[in-house]
């Protein structure tokens, strides 16, 4: 079966605040996106999700940073659901593949290849780390305490074999779908938890960028 990567960055990544999108400012004088694909580079197949306006720049990119790593360019959407929907289009059926963020480049090949070794018919492989601050819900106007020793933070890649993925994303659209795993359950699928990496974030904020770039 052979392994497919979907890395979606078809956000407009607005939390950042910067001028150009998060996914390619630089981390250690690269990309953080070329950082994240490398990753991958013993994958059979690389598939990334990018807003269209974003092609032409990305390709500029590629050509200045010597970047030659195969992959297939598909157009994003409005959601993350969608932006996941149009990469598993791409997709063959018989593939195992590991769905991705691209804003997550310290993911490191051990934890990727654990991830796609679990995976199998009807069961999703996740990322989990524990939640290590103390935690409050808040709701209107109040605040309770809620106990953090089964809280776990999700991160990716998430992987599913290709069939299972495909049918899952043939549901509507919901809110409550923030991961891949929130929509394979949806359907019936199951999911199971590998611990995973806190160098592993998904860097959202120019902060989240400083940290990286101490971890890289
Ligand atoms: O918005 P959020 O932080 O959940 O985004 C997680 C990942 O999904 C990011 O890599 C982002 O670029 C991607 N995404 C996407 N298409 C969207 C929204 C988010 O590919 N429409």
């Amino acid at each position: 079966m052979q392994k497919v990567a979907l890395i979606v960055a078809g956000g407009k990544g607005e939390r950042m605040n910067a001028d150009i999108p998060k996914q390619f400012l630089l981390l250690n004088s690269t990309p953080i996106l070329m950082h994240t694909l490398k990753q991958f580079s013993h994958f059979e197949k690389i598939v990334l999700v990018l807003p269209p306006s974003q092609f032409k720049y990305w390709q500029e990119l590629c050509n200045t940073y010597n970047f030659r790593q195969q992959h297939t360019l598909v157009t994003g959407g409005v959601t993350r659901f969608q932006s996941v929907k149009n990469g598993l289009e791409k997709i063959d059926e018989n593939s195992v593949i590991a769905i991705h963020d691209g804003v997550r480049p310290l993911i490191s090949t051990k934890l990727i290849d654990s991830l796609i070794t679990e995976t199998k018919n009807g069961v999703g492989i996740i990322p989990i780390v524990p939640v290590k601050d103390s935690i409050r819900k808040v709701e209107g106007g109040n605040s309770i305490h809620v106990d953090r020793i089964s809280l776990f933070k999700v991160q990716t890649p998430q992987c599913f074999l290709s069939a299972d993925i495909k049918k899952a994303y043939t549901q509507e659209f919901s809110d409550t779908f923030t991961d891949d795993a929130s929509v394979f359950e949806a359907n019936g699928g199951e999911i199971t938890t590998l611990l995973g990496e806190e160098k592993n974030l998904k860097i959202t904020t120019k902060e989240d960028l400083k940290i990286a770039s101490i971890l890289i």
